[in-house]
């Protein structure tokens, strides 16, 4: 195995898989390791230090270590969903506590926690995305433990300023923590920013392909929330199967280029769109007209995501009209894999969302742009191509 601390860049680690070669065959992709048990020594001790694969498994050890590199933490776990690894930090909390979420956040999650909250005696804030204010205002000093921020946030893609928020969390004794899922570690580090715990749906981007449901979670520090992190999926065995783990290190070795082409493929695409006839608003925060731009451009570097929206004049009805029509865009949930992907996020989300009815969330993938704008451009037009 190399020296994970070596001064390479993040695509060469991401590349080499961190450079890890495996021990007995040298083969250039770790094997796969379906075991669920270990043997003992005849004194009862393991002798590796394996025991049983809800804990832990050696198929975890790769993706984990690349993430806590490129997150820059000081220990990761999988999941087996973006969601379970969510949910383990909530749990962390104790009855009593106070958390504080946005009021644009992935719906799955924020229902979640709003549902879970009242049965497990957890008072939950909403803040408006993008208000400082109303999130310093919040707070309840002494009960506020958690703040959890996404940002750019799903589906609006609204900015919030990490820094700013993880000052907040700090001067009322909470954690803060953050779905970097859209933005990706390439794109932001939010540790480095002062939040305490990242997390990532890495069914997303990290995978890429749209073929692994996976979750992970980065610590700043191995503190006793973390430790009851730990506990959550060892109990719950909300761990990833081996292959699925496998498959996950072979998605994120490519993961730079996917996310370097969706980025500069969905600038253009905002910048084609917005202004267009049909087009009510683009939403994407590499625009200079998002009211979150200059933040975004302070806490993302290398690009602005590879989501956007367009709000389609006419309603919700011609937005669905307009998904109807195209064609190189499929229409199916979820975002971050290699083909281009477009949703009608309101009527997934159903009653009580803050997500316009207008608004036709795209996934850019990396197929030529050149085809993704036609398509949308047909699609708008109403004609075929
Ligand atoms: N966070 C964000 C931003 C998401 O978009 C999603 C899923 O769509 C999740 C979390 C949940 O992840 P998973 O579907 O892997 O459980």
């Amino acid at each position: 195995m190399t020296d994970e601390n070596k001064p390479l860049n993040r695509e060469t680690l991401m590349a080499q898989g961190l450079g890890w070669m495996e021990s007995v065959h040298k083969s250039l992709a770790p094997g796969i390791y379906p075991a669920t048990t270990y043997e003992r020594e005849g004194d009862g001790s393991y002798p590796t230090g394996r025991i049983y694969s809800r804990p832990d498994n050696p198929n975890y050890e790769q993706p984990e270590q690349l993430l806590k590199t490129l997150e820059g933490g000081s220990d990761a776990l999988l999941f087996s969903s973006g969601m379970s690894a969510g949910v383990a930090v909530v749990q962390a909390l104790k009855p009593g506590d106070h958390m504080i979420i946005p009021a644009v956040m992935y719906w799955g999650l924020r229902d979640w926690i709003l549902s879970f909250g009242k049965t497990w005696g957890i008072e939950v804030s909403s803040v408006p995305n993008g208000d400082l204010a109303a999130l310093e205002q919040a707070v309840k000093p002494g009960k506020t433990k958690l703040l959890w921020m996404e940002t750019p946030a799903n589906p609006t893609w609204e900015i919030d300023d990490i820094a700013a928020w993880a000052a907040v969390a700090k001067n009322a004794g909470a954690r803060l923590a953050v779905d970097n899922t859209v933005a990706t570690p390439l794109l932001t580090n939010p540790l480095k920013l002062g939040a305490d715990i990242v997390m990532h749906s890495a069914t997303k981007y990290l995978n890429g392909h749209s073929d692994v449901l996976a979750g992970a979670l980065i610590t700043a520090e191995e503190d006793d929330f973390w430790d009851r992190i730990i506990t959550n999926r060892r109990t719950n065995g909300t761990v990833m199967g081996p292959f699925e783990a496998w498959l996950l290190l072979r998605g994120m070795r490519t993961l730079h280029l996917r996310v370097e082409r969706a980025c500069s493929s969905a600038m253009a695409i905002a910048r084609h769109f917005d202004g267009a006839k049909g087009i009510r608003a683009v939403l994407y925060p590499g625009l200079d007209s998002h009211p979150g731009h200059d933040i975004a451009a302070k806490q993302m570097s290398g690009g602005f995501s590879g989501m956007l929206s367009l709000c389609i004049e006419g309603g919700e009805e011609a937005a669905m009209a307009v998904a109807a029509r195209l064609k190189v865009f499929k229409r199916a949930t979820s975002l971050g894999g290699i083909e281009s992907l477009v949703e009608h996020r309101a009527s997934i989300e159903g009653e009580g969302t803050p997500c316009p009815k207008d608004l036709l969330r795209l996934s850019i993938g990396i197929e030529s742009v050149d085809d993704l704008v036609a398509d949308i451009e047909q699609a708008l037009a109403g004609r075929n191509i």
